[in-house]
């Protein structure tokens, strides 16, 4: 290519240089591909790619910068090209629609590079191949990284979504799952499963006479004296409104008991402290039962809500039992 040639290429030398996509080419190995390409000024917001076309095209920056985004408009996930590096070469070589728009950001000054020139430099330069391997591969890791972001995203707005916001124990959507799981593996082992429905006694007094806000305060004490009193396996919930259910997995009716009347004097003995400075203490009746064969999710809560509803007839502050076919006992 003699020197009148080299200066109606639409890059020079020292700018070619300056590109990752042609990083360790050299220039007068590509140079005949160049003459054919073409300089594009972009505005901003200028579409330059997007997926109802076919694109056939490399756009390297020359100067500027371009924005891709996965949907046109209000997209929350954005990636800009800068000077140098290059949008399109994944469609170039697979044929199928892009999967995202790219507009310019800025002014931008822009090298067009058809695909059927870009497959013919690869053909006349390893290193301009090496080059492509390294940019699409760092594009399959960063796709890869935001799969992975997202389904974490996803995961954790799962998990919150089974978390009571008021007390940070498990909802009643949580107990479907857990609780349905782990009836059906006491079940297939008869493996021993108790079962405490759980509630704060004249609790809308506490509302009545401090209000709302001082309402909600005994909740999380409450809560957290449940979970302090349990074990790590244990399966303690918030059922609804100032009700609480708890499975204990692997348990007996007597050591539920004595778990049970912990909890019931760990909750009585609680100094509250209200929004207002003031202190209160709560009491809570506890109904308990324990898992007979084909037992259900429902079945088994019915029968503790039934002994919680013993305990409250009789008192309050109090534990009852409901065992098989026998009698609630009251301890
Ligand atoms: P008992 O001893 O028979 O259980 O009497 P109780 O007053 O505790 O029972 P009742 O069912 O009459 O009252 C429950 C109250 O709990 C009524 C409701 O306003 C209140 N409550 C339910 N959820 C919340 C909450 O998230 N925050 C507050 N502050 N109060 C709640
Ligand atoms: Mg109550
Ligand atoms: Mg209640």
């Amino acid at each position: 290519m003699n020197s009148e040639q080299i200066e109606t290429l639409p890059i020079g030398r020292a700018e070619f240089a300056t590109l990752e996509i042609f990083k360790n080419v050299s220039f007068e190995s590509l140079a005949g591909y160049l003459l054919g390409c073409e300089i594009l000024f972009a505005q901003p917001g200028d579409l330059l790619i997007d997926p109802e076309h076919p694109n056939h095209r490399l756009i390297v920056v020359l100067d500027g910068m371009l924005e891709v985004k996965f949907q046109p408009q209000g997209s929350t996930f954005s990636v800009t090209i800068s000077p140098g590096h290059c949008a399109g070469e994944m469609s170039v070589f697979d044929d199928v629609k892009p999967n995202g728009y790219v507009f310019a950001k800025e002014p931008s000054r822009l090298l067009i590079i058809e695909a059927s020139t870009v497959l013919a430099m690869i053909h006349a330069s390893h290193d301009l191949c090496l080059n492509f391997l390294h940019i699409l591969s760092q594009r399959v890791r960063n796709n890869n990284r935001v799969v992975c972001e997202e389904e974490n995203q996803i995961r954790s707005i799962e998990e919150s979504s089974k978390i009571d916001v008021l007390t940070g124990l498990h909802n009643r959507r949580w107990l479907e799952d857990m609780y349905t799981r782990e009836m059906s593996r006491s079940n297939a082992g008869n493996f021993q499963l108790t079962a405490f429905m759980l509630d704060i006694d004249l609790f809308k007094s506490v509302n009545d006479t401090y209000g709302h806000l001082a309402g909600d305060q005994v909740l999380k004490t409450v809560a957290q004296t449940i979970q302090e009193s349990l074990r790590p396996s244990d399966m303690p919930v918030r059922y609804g409104g100032e009700e609480f259910s708890v499975f204990l997995p692997g348990t007996s009716s007597e050591s539920a008991r004595i778990i049970a009347e912990r909890l019931r004097r760990n909750v009585e003995r609680t100094q509250i402290a209200l929004p207002s400075g003031e202190n209160i203490q709560v009491t809570i009746s506890i109904g308990i039962t324990e898992r007979v064969a084909n037992d259900t999710v429902r079945s088994i809560i019915e029968r503790a809500d039934q002994a919680l509803y013993y305990a409250k007839e009789n008192g309050r502050n109090r534990i009852c039992m409901s065992i098989g076919n026998k009698e609630p006992s009251l301890f």
